[in-house]
């Protein structure tokens, strides 16, 4: 049986494994989950529990569970746990054995070896510990790699582009941005920069504070008071927070939190972005430090890549897009690419080659035209829903209102692009709601789109106070079916090869596009067979390079559609081996 080293990436909040099956990094589920929560914790019997089972215990019995240990990694200190003294070490060990004996039950075969990934700035001592929580698990840590390298390494496994890539990591307690460079295969970390104080943990805490206030000034009562409560409300608004990245409101609903009372309020997208401005102008400036230490311009950078789970807040992806002009790469999970990409240096460790994970995006933004207040006046303008580099499928709303006191209909006009002028973007479809109820102006429509795999986008409008609904499904690939191919042939006919296009007049059942291609790529494939032959070959290539050569022309004056493409895979094989 083969021996497969897993990848591993040990985190504040959340851990998670994989490995490399067939070339394509996995992850391996925990307790039916991708990701487990990083807390152990004992219960009243004394057994150790680890995960989601210690993180459910968090709120019932805080002094027996433990989280965010990886804060103490490299410290020379205790922690109590059920009265019990344990080091930070021997608490992620106890993390990394659980992930260890699941992945051995998942995969039906012992694991011994891992890569293990920590944030580019764990100095020495924090490194060794993590080292050190691997052995107390019985595992041994081939590699230690730092956080963005592995997530440049599930994005560019494979390719060696010389390309520098922005990271920028933003999870539940900590903060780092990271300019890396893929050379040859290697990727190295030139400059970082972030926060280990700064995450979703503290956008939490803000909307407790912003619930604990509102209750107080609703009916006199601090809820901070009590440590139970604090925790249900973190929890809960943690939820809420969750889905403000997907809605442009929430509402949260509490039962009984104190005493007979019931917590009910509704959280808007727009206020919460507000509040968490600030926290995320820091992680910009610490982009713009990396930036200066790396001796980079802004330009100079050709991907943003996002991790950890905070970075689905979309204020997130419109500031960076402002401040860097480059729309932030993050169709792969962000919560687990750090692992994918551990699992990816785990393979070619053990001899393996893997391919870097590729997912399906919207090229293009969707929205809808809306009526703008801006500086100009009144003006009607595409206001996207879905932005473009969102991975598929996709589910998500935003809050329009009406415009007249009494406005019976919306008119709900989807766009496909990103420009602000409905008329520069691509029309998707129409369709109308009428009988709204008679309401002043301002009555809230809520929009949501479905986007699925195969292009079909479902647009729902909902008059929130009634739930008068309608929905159309539109076809997004038939978008551009108007194209008039032959017209764009005939224009570019003087710019492009004419035997290439004069050769590819299409018949009854034949298909245009692909034919097309091959026709291109049989020639762009004889071009650089011809170069072969004045590079030094050996005799016996050159006499099959040239056969091929001659059946290929030959194929493509006799419009033989069906021959070139083995031509052109022969053309191509030989290539790959003669080329350098
Ligand atoms: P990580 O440390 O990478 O596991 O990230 C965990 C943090 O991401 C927590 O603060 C989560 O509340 C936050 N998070 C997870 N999903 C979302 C989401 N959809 N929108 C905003 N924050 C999220």
């Amino acid at each position: 049986m083969k021996e497969i080293i897993v990848g591993i990436d040990l985190g504040t909040t959340n851990s998670a494994i994989a490995y490399v099956k067939d070339g394509v990094p996995e992850i391996i589920p925990i307790d039916g989950q991708p990701t487990m929560p990083s807390c152990v914790g004992i219960d009243p019997q004394g057994k150790l529990l680890v995960g989601l089972p210690a993180r459910n215990m968090l709120i019932a019995a805080p002094e027996s569970t433990i989280h965010s240990i990886k804060r103490r990694m490299g410290e020379p200190v205790k922690v109590t746990l059920a009265g019990q003294q344990f080091s930070p070490e021997e608490i992620s060990s106890f993390i990394l054995r659980k992930l260890k004996e699941e992945a051995e039950k998942f995969l039906g075969q012992p694991v011994k070896k891992a890569v293990i990934t920590v944030p580019a700035f764990f100095d020495a001592s924090q490194r060794k510990a993590t080292q050190n929580a691997g052995e107390l698990a019985n595992l041994e840590v081939v590699r230690i790699i730092n956080e963005p390298t592995a997530a440049a390494l599930a994005y560019e496994a494979g390719h060696s582009d010389n390309e520098r890539i922005l990271v920028y990591d933003l999870g539940g307690g900590t903060f780092d941005v990271s300019v890396v460079v893929i050379e040859n295969d290697v990727v190295e970390v030139q400059a970082s920069h972030g926060d280990t104080h700064l995450g979703g943990d503290d956008f939490d805490e803000l909307l407790v504070q912003r619930v604990v206030d509102d209750f107080h000034a609703k009916h006199q009562i601090f809820l901070s008071e009590d440590p139970k409560t604090m925790r249900r409300l973190k929890l809960s608004l943690e939820r809420a927070k969750c889905a403000l990245s997907d809605e442009p409101l929430v509402m949260v609903r509490e039962e009984y939190i104190h005493g007979d009372l019931h917590l009910e309020m509704e959280l808007q997208r727009a206020d919460y972005e507000e509040m968490i401005e600030p926290y995320l102008q820091k992680t910009l400036d610490c982009i713009h430090k990396s930036l200066q230490d790396a001796r980079l311009l802004p330009g100079e950078i050709a991907k943003v890549m996002l991790v950890g789970g905070s970075t689905r807040t979309p204020l997130v992806h419109q500031l960076i897009e402002a401040n860097l002009n480059l729309v932030p790469r993050w169709e792969i999970n962000p919560d687990l690419i750090v692992a994918l990409g551990a699992s990816i240096s785990a393979a070619s460790m053990a001899g393996e080659k893997s391919k870097a994970i590729l997912v399906d995006i919207t090229g293009h933004s969707f929205g809808i035209e809306a009526l703008s207040f801006t500086e100009e006046g009144e003006m009607l303008v595409n206001t996207p829903i879905i932005h473009r580099g969102t991975p598929l499928p996709v589910s998500k709303s935003e809050l329009f209102h009406t415009v007249h006191d009494n406005q019976r209909e919306v008119e709900i006009t989807v766009f496909e692009g990103e420009d602000r002028i409905p008329a520069k973007n691509t029309l998707v479809g129409q369709f109308r709601v009428e009988g709204l109820s008679e309401a002043g102006h301002g009555n809230p429509i809520l929009v949501t789109f479905n986007l699925d795999l195969n292009g079909m986008l479902t647009v729902t409008a909902t008059e929130r106070v009634t739930g008068l609904k309608k929905s159309v499904t539109l076809d997004t690939r038939n978008v551009h079916a108007s194209f008039d191919l032959a017209a764009a042939r005939q224009n570019i006919m003087s710019l492009v090869d004419q035997d290439v296009l004069e050769l590819e007049e299409p018949g009854e059942d034949s298909e245009p596009v692909d034919s097309h291609a091959l026709l291109v790529s049989a020639k762009e494939l004889r071009k650089r067979a011809e170069a072969l032959l004045e590079n030094k070959v050996t005799e016996e290539d050159a006499v099959e390079i040239r056969e091929l050569l001659r059946k290929s022309a030959e194929a493509v004056k006799a419009k033989d559609i069906e021959s070139l493409q083995p031509l052109n895979d022969s053309l191509s094989d030989i290539i790959f081996y003669l080329e350098d």
